[in-house]
């Protein structure tokens, strides 16, 4: 049993997880999608109606008659398209360079291990806390899902000794692994985001290569903002009371420094490669979002 929090799919950070799957319903429905996720929908519609998180495009209507064009829920949606499709991009890159060893750090309900294709001898592991795996395993069994891949679920918390985990399920650290970090990194605290780095780079082969969703400190929406205001009235969720700015080094620096070759993508470029606007709060922190894709 672990001596830290534990949440499910419906609570705390677990409900950003299902927040962001919402993002990929809501991106999969659009005739301009940049990414397609045949299993986001499901997800929604298993947490349970008393969940208020929209999954349709009515249910986006819906929140911009109450909160405006630029609600939450589409803001964050097509932000969550694009990183999912930028990190998709990235992964089909990994996989032309070599790779067959991949690791979703704070996996959430992300399908790649479904979707995506992976080459033949392709181990793939998504780590996150067992209640979230849990559910998300439930679902896709009961919708006959597959993975494309070799794929292995590492119930562990990321602030435990996850590498013994990741080692005991058969990672193997001489063989190059692709890792991502999306959706992480604002949920840690300076020490543990710190000890992920070193462990990355203590388990990373010559080769290898490391995604991250950096949320630089202008991105942290204020308290009385709208984001964080539509958070708790549809979610009951202080979005940016979790998230974890204090303390913390640029991780183009750290990673740097540990050896890797790091480029940085900001979402406004993103979204300018493929014509999206991002619009509301994620428009407006577009550029003190970045997207870090590097190697060693
Ligand atoms: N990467 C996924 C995606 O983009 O769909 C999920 C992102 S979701 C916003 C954040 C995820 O981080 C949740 O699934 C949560 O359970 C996980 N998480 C946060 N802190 C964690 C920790 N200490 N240990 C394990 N998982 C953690």
């Amino acid at each position: 049993m672990s001596r830290f929090e534990q949440w499910d799919i419906v609570t705390g950070i677990g409900l950003t997880a299902l927040s962001v799957a919402a993002g990929r319903a809501l991106e999969t429905q659009r005739p301009d999608s940049l990414m397609s996720d045949p299993y986001a929908d499901a997800f929604v519609a298993a947490a349970g109606p008393g969940v208020p998180v929209p999954r349709r495009p009515e249910d986006l209507r819906e929140m911009e008659a109450r909160f405006g064009a630029d609600s939450l829920w589409t803001s964050l949606s097509g932000y969550v398209g694009l990183r999912s499709r930028f990190f998709d991009d990235y992964f089909a890159e990994a996989i032309s360079a070599g790779v067959t060893q991949v690791v979703l750090l704070a996996a959430g309900l992300d399908t790649r291990a479904f979707r995506l294709d992976w080459p033949d001898g392709c181990d793939l592991f998504e780590i996150d806390q067992s209640k979230v795996l849990e559910f998300k395993g439930a679902v896709l069994a009961d919708r006959g899902a597959g993975p494309r891949c070799d794929r292995r679920a590492v119930a562990v918390d990321l602030r435990e000794d996850w590498p013994a985990a990741l080692l005991a399920a058969g990672f193997r650290p001489e063989r190059p692994t692709a890792w991502l970090a999306e959706g992480l990194l604002p949920y840690l605290p300076a020490d543990v985001e710190r000890q992920l780095f070193d462990r990355i780079g203590e388990l990373s082969a010559s080769g290898s290569r490391l995604a991250v969703e950096h949320l630089e400190e202008q991105a942290k929406p204020a308290p009385d903002s709208g984001m964080v205001q539509q958070g708790k009235a549809t979610l009951g969720l202080d979005i940016a009371g979790m998230w974890h700015t204090e303390g913390k080094e640029d991780p183009v620096r750290r990673l740097t420094r540990d050896g890797w070759t790091v480029r940085v993508t900001l979402a406004s470029q993103a979204a300018d490669a493929h014509q999206r606007k991002l619009v509301g709060a994620m428009g407006d922190a577009a550029d003190h979002l970045a997207f870090l894709t590097a190697h060693r």
